[in-house]
């Protein structure tokens, strides 16, 4: 290393210290990022430009003015924690990537007060004796959905590790072909059941499975039939599998249990919010499933969650593998879980309280008052910009139009559901970079892009504030 220009390059610890006066200097300590972030950035800083050195022999060394500006931000960015509120405007109320159900208020307070201090977590109060975690879960799971018992996991994949890990491992395990799913975040249905130890049984087609289909497979190494929710696609035309109820006589007549993966775990009848029926919990389970799995955080709209209820001899069973400690919830989820739960006592209240739900079933009329206000508040700020003393915004176009969202999660796939959104176009600029400066801001708005504009979408926006999000989408266009 005889190069000079290498030479030329700082030490890190002075250039710690000037970063650490310029981070002082530039707001209440409090909010300086720790010293470690900091000589975790200045390395790295000086690590890059000592590469870039390496492979440019022509390149100079950085000012350094500019190295301790990148330093600054680089250890402002490692600070900022990942997981960050963020607006969401695609319409999409499941939004995987967004985690799924927003909590009701009543789950947020039942979480703080889990969180806060000690909980009755596995103790019972009045008997002064270790009780059953969860307890309350499955009491409400056996409430809502006429099971005769439950259990709670981490998710719906390990609701389904579990129950084919304890009922079906070393046997076999029939589905039909038209049910092999992978749905997004690597659920692959063959691949957690060779992980469940078992055997799958493929039967039928892609398109048409039949009854003799599944009663031809069966042997004496069958464990289960297992009947899975397609969830995210959906065949239309020429195709058919057998009704749950025949499906389950056969698992009867072979004395077998049925263990179906619903995904979503709908709890209410969700043709009440105008949308399309998605099966129900409780209609898989008068329908003959002796085993039923869902999620927790899909259309049920609580934390996540694996829930699985049924038959009592199964779900003990379940229960008292190792593999259900390994897989067991936590307090903070038991706690948000059971205060969501509570909410279906009545569905109307369900439907009131829980965002998910709420947001399913808005009406159309209220949507496109929502996308009215939102239109206006939007205008408004952006009048006030154009008053101030920031002189002139750039050309924004402020519309609502009808759009439609979707539910999301894995539930409905083919449902789109009619909705009212405001349609931003920005003179002279693409719908990406407005997209893009909106999910830069604090906090970020997502949104999606149809037709070169940028739509947000006022059922997903129903319980943001407004001028908030006006105030985010100016600060978008201004600060360009
Ligand atoms: C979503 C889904 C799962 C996985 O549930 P997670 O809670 O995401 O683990 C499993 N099966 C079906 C049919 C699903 O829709």
């Amino acid at each position: 290393m005889n190069d000079v220009r290498f030479r030329a390059l700082p030490a890190v610890e002075p250039l710690v210290e000037r970063a650490l006066a310029a981070l002082a200097a530039d707001g209440p300590a409090g909010d300086a990022p720790p010293r470690a972030l900091v000589v975790e950035a200045a390395r790295a800083i000086l690590a890059a430009e000592r590469a870039a050195l390496t492979t440019d022999p022509a390149a100079a060394v950085e000012a350094e003015g500019d190295r301790l500006q990148r330093i600054v931000e680089r250890a402002r960015s490692l600070a900022r924690p990942r997981q960050e509120r963020v607006i969401n405007a695609t319409g999409v109320v499941l939004h995987t990537n967004l985690g799924r159900a927003p909590l009701s208020k009543a789950a947020r307070r039942a979480l703080d007060e889990a969180a806060r201090g000690y909980l009755s977590l596995e103790y019972d109060v009045a008997e002064g004796t270790r009780s059953k975690r969860a307890l309350g879960v499955e009491d409400w799971l056996v409430r809502l959905t006429g099971a005769e018992a439950a259990l709670a996991v981490n998710n719906g994949a390990a609701a389904l590790l579990l129950a084919v890990w304890v009922l079906g491992q070393g046997r076999e395990v029939i589905v039909s072909r038209g049910e092999l799913i992978e749905i997004g975040g690597s659920f692959r249905l063959p691949d957690i059941l060779a992980r469940a130890g078992a055997k799958l049984v493929e039967v039928g087609t892609t398109n048409r499975t039949r009854i003799d289909d599944y009663r031809r497979a069966i042997t004496p190494q069958t464990a289960l039939l297992l009947r899975v929710h397609p969830s995210n696609f959906r065949l239309i035309g020429f195709s058919e599998r057998p009704a749950r109820e025949e499906l389950a006589a056969l698992a009867r007549e072979a004395k077998l249990p049925l263990v179906e993966d619903v995904g979503s775990g709908a709890l209410v009848a969700t043709e009440d919010f105008g949308i399309e029926h998605e099966p129900t919990v409780a209609e898989s389970l008068t329908g003959g499933a002796d085993v039923v799995t869902f999620s927790g955080d899909k259309l049920l709209g609580g934390p996540q969650a694996g829930l699985i209820v049924g038959r009592r001899e199964w779900i003990a069973r379940l229960e008292r593998d190792p593999l259900a400690r390994a897989l067991r919830v936590d307090k903070l989820t038991i706690a948000a879980l059971e205060a969501t739960l509570a909410a279906y006592a009545d569905p109307a209240v369900a439907r009131r309280d829980i965002p998910a739900l709420a947001q399913l079933a808005a009406p159309a009329g209220a949507l496109a008052d929502i996308a009215a206000a939102l239109a206006r508040a939007i205008r408004e700020a952006l009048d006030e910009a154009a008053s101030g003393a920031s002189g002139a915004i750039r050309g924004l176009e402020v519309e609502v139009v009808p759009a439609a969202s979707e539910v999301g999660g894995g539930a409905l796939p083919g449902a789109s559901l009619p909705t009212s959104a405001v349609a931003l176009t920005w003179t002279g600029r693409t719908a990406s970079a407005l997209e893009r400066r909106l999910r830069l801001g604090r906090p970020p708005i997502v949104a999606r892009i149809r037709e070169d504009r940028v739509l947000l979408d006022a059922r997903t926006l129903m319980f943001e504030d407004p001028s908030e999000v006006a105030r985010l989408v100016r600060a978008a266009v201004i600060g360009a």
